[in-house]
C-alpha cells in the first residue's frame, strides 16, 4: 500500500510519503541499537517523568492530535478526541506503576537469596492499525518504553502524519533521540527489519493474515511476538437482561469508530424472548444516527477509512442476503463520495454465511436468536475467533456459566467490552496471543530473568 494521506471523507490525496531505503532503515537500526545501551541504564524517574511530560504535551495539543486522526482515517472527532485523553491516560498509568510492576520479587528457595527481576530486551518493533491510530501505539510504547526497552514503528500505510507525529511528542517530551522511531516502511519490508539481529521482538496488531505472517517470521527467527488480532465478539442478551439499556450500549458497542474496533459487538446474540423488543429497539436508535462528515461534532458515524474496506464490507453484507439474511436496515450502499456505509442490521443469518463466520469491520450489526444460554454459547464459541464478549444478565449462575465456558480474552458482564490499562487486554484462539496493558502487558517485552545466591 502506498504510504499516504488520503482524506476517506471525500478521497482527496493530502501527501504522499517515500517509503525509507535500506540504508535509511539501518540507520534507524543502529541508533535504535546505541541509544538502548544507555537507554536501559536510565532510572524509572527520568522514563516517568518523560511519560508524565508526554501525557502534558497530548492533552495540550489534543485538538490537533484528534483532527490528524479524523483526516487520516474518518473517526468522528469527539471519539478521536477522546482517544487523545485516553492516550494521556496510559502513560501517566505506567509512569505511575512501572515501579510497582518491575519490583524484583523475591522467593524462599535453597539459595541464601533468590528473586525474579525485569530486564529490558532491547528494539521491539510494532506493526499497528489504522483504527485506532494513537491509542493502539501508546498502549505499546507506554509499558515498553517504562521497561526501558526502545521503540520502532510501522505504522499502517494510510496514517504516515499520526505516526510521525507520535514521534515528535516523544522528542518533545524528552525522551532521547532513538529511543521511539517511526519508520516509513511499507508491508514487505517488514520481514528484513524483523530479521535483523538487532530487532529482539515484534508486537502486532491487524489482521489474521498479517499476524499469521509476522510471527511466522519471528517463529523462524525464535523472537518473542504478541499478537492483538481480530474479532467478532458476541453480545449475547439473556431474558432477564435490562433490554433498554443493553440496546443503549449495543449501538456504541457496534458503532463506535464507524463500525472498525477490533473489540466491536458484532454477533447480537438474543434469547428468543426478548428478541422482538431488542430488534425493535436498535432498529429505532439505528434510524437516529448521524451519518456525516467525520470533523462535525455531531457526527456519529462518518467514512469506512479505506475503498477497500468499503468493498470488503459491501459484499459481506450483499453475500449474506444473496444466502438468505434479512435487512432490518440499510445493507445498501450510499450513493456519495467518501467511503460511507450506512448502518445496517441484519437477521436470519444463514450457516456459513459470511455474517455467520467472519469480521465484519464496519457498522453492521447481525442479529441471532437462541433458546437458552447453552444455545448462546456454543454460538458465541462457533467462529475462529476469541477476543471479547458482552453478556447481560442478572443470573448468577448464568454468569458463573458464562465466565467458565466463553472462549475469549475478556468477558465483560452487563457492559461494554473496553481496554483499560489496569486490566490485561488480549485474545484467544485467531485472536491472538501474549496480552497489553496492566501488569502482563508490561512483562510481555521484558526478560523474566531468575538470580539465586548460595
Ligand atoms: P492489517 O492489514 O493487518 O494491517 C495492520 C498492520 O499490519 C499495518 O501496519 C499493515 O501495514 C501491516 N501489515 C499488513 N500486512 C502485513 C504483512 N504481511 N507483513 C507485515 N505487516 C503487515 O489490518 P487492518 O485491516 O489495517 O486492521 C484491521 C484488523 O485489525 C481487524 O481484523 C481488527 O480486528 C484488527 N485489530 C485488532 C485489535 C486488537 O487489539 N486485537 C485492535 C485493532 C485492530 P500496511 O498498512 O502498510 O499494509
Amino acid at each position: 500500500m502506498t504510504i499516504a494521506t488520503i482524506n476517506p471523507f471525500n478521497g482527496e490525496t493530502l501527501q504522499i510519503f517515500t517509503p525509507l531505503t535500506s540504508e535509511e532503515i539501518n540507520q534507524k537500526l543502529a541508533l535504535a541499537v546505541s541509544t538502548f545501551q544507555d537507554y536501559r541504564l536510565t532510572s524509572l524517574e527520568f522514563r516517568g517523568e518523560r511519560l508524565l511530560k508526554t501525557a502534558e504535551i497530548l492533552e495540550v495539543n489534543r485538538e490537533k492530535y484528534a483532527k490528524l486522526m479524523t483526516i487520516e482515517m474518518g473517526k468522528p472527532i469527539k471519539q478521536a478526541v477522546a482517544e487523545i485523553n485516553k492516550c494521556a491516560v496510559v502513560c501517566r498509568f505506567y509512569a505511575e506503576n512501572a515501579q510497582k510492576f518491575l519490583t524484583p520479587k523475591y522467593i524462599d528457595t535453597d539459595a541464601s537469596e533468590s528473586f525474579v527481576t525485569y530486564q529490558p530486551l532491547g528494539a521491539i518493533l510494532a506493526v499497528m492499525p489504522w483504527n485506532f491510530p494513537f491509542w493502539q501505539v501508546f498502549r505499546f510504547l507506554s509499558p515498553a518504553l517504562m521497561a526501558g526497552n526502545v521503540g520502532l514503528l510501522k505504522h499502517a500505510s494510510n496514517v504516515p502524519q499520526c505516526a510521525l507525529a507520535i514521534e515528535s511528542v516523544l522528542l518533545s517530551a524528552g525522551f532521547p533521540e532513538g529511543v521511539f522511531q517511526t519508520l516509513l516502511i511499507e508491508s514487505p519490508q517488514v520481514e528484513k527489519v524483523l530479521r535483523d539481529s538487532r530487532v529482539k521482538a515484534v508486537t502486532l496488531t491487524g489482521s489474521e493474515l498479517a499476524g499469521k505472517s509476522v510471527a511466522s517470521i519471528a517463529g523462524q527467527e525464535l523472537k518473542k511476538s504478541v499478537l492483538e488480532l481480530g474479532g467478532s465478539d458476541p453480545f449475547i442478551v439473556l431474558d432477564d437482561a435490562n433490554i433498554e439499556e443493553a440496546t443503549e450500549v449495543a449501538v456504541t458497542a457496534r458503532m463506535l469508530n464507524n463500525g472498525q474496533t477490533c473489540i466491536a459487538a458484532k454477533r447480537f446474540i438474543l434469547h428468543n424472548s426478548i428478541a422482538d423488543e431488542f430488534e425493535k429497539l436498535l432498529v429505532e436508535k439505528y434510524h437516529n444516527l448521524i451519518l456525516g462528515d467525520p470533523l462535525e461534532p455531531n457526527t456519529d458515524i462518518g467514512p469506512l477509512a479505506t475503498p477497500n474496506i468499503l468493498k470488503d464490507i459491501t459484499h459481506q453484507v450483499s453475500k449474506t442476503i444473496e444466502m438468505g439474511g434479512k435487512v432490518l436496515i440499510g445493507g445498501q450502499t450510499i450513493e456519495n463520495k467518501g467511503n460511507f456505509y450506512p448502518p445496517t442490521i441484519l437477521t436470519n443469518i444463514p450457516v456459513n454465511s459470511p455474517g455467520m463466520i467472519e469480521e465484519f469491520f464496519g457498522p453492521v450489526a447481525l442479529l441471532f436468536r437462541v433458546n437458552n444460554l447453552q444455545e448462546a454459547i456454543e454460538l458465541a464459541n462457533s467462529t475462529i475467533f476469541g477476543l471479547g464478549a458482552s453478556i447481560w444478565t442478572k443470573n448468577e449462575e448464568n454468569i458463573k456459566i458464562a465466565v467458565r465456558d466463553i472462549e475469549v480474552g475478556a468477558l465483560f458482564i452487563n457492559g461494554l467490552v473496553k481496554s483499560d490499562p489496569r486490566l490485561p487486554f488480549g485474545g484467544t484462539k485467531s485472536s491472538g496471543y501474549g496480552r497489553e496493558l496492566s501488569m502482563e502487558g508490561m512483562h510481555e517485552f521484558v526478560n523474566i530473568k531468575t538470580v539465586w545466591q548460595k
